[in-house]
């Protein structure tokens, strides 16, 4: 059997994380090196790799997910000022951990050039 991610690892409550949501589907947690004042991650419980191994059969749960990063936007105090969703997929995305997961970003402008 292939080594636990370190995502799985938070999922399985074996490393500490700071989270912010879970039910049997989703989980979100703080990013331990955040880009913004808001920085979270917002991962399926099941073990998808990147967007490349998303199946059809996942709709619901990626729907759950925007639920879930609609829910906390607003909890977070950016859904009106704005934020960013991102997922890296693969080496050139600078993916690093194999365990599909959106990052939310906000607080700050993302203007860039910065000014
Ligand atoms: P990627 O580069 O794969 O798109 O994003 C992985 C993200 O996971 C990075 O922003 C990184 O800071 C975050 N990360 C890596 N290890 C941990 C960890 O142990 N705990 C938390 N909360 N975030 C992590």
């Amino acid at each position: 059997m292939s080594e636990k991610t370190i995502f799985k690892k938070i999922i399985d409550k074996e490393i500490p994380a700071s989270i912010l949501y879970e039910d049997d589907f989703c989980l979100a947690f703080r990013d331990v090196m955040p880009q913004a004042p808001v920085h979270f991650l917002v991962i399926p419980k099941k073990e998808i790799a990147s967007v490349n191994e998303i199946d059809e059969a996942d709709a619901a749960l990626i729907g759950r997910i925007f639920s879930v990063i609609r829910k906390l936007a607003k909890d977070e105090g950016i859904a009106e000022s704005g934020y960013r969703v991102v997922t890296n997929c693969g080496a050139d995305a600078c993916q690093t951990v194999p365990h599909l997961h959106y990052h939310v970003i906000g607080g700050r402008s993302m203007a860039w050039p910065p000014g």
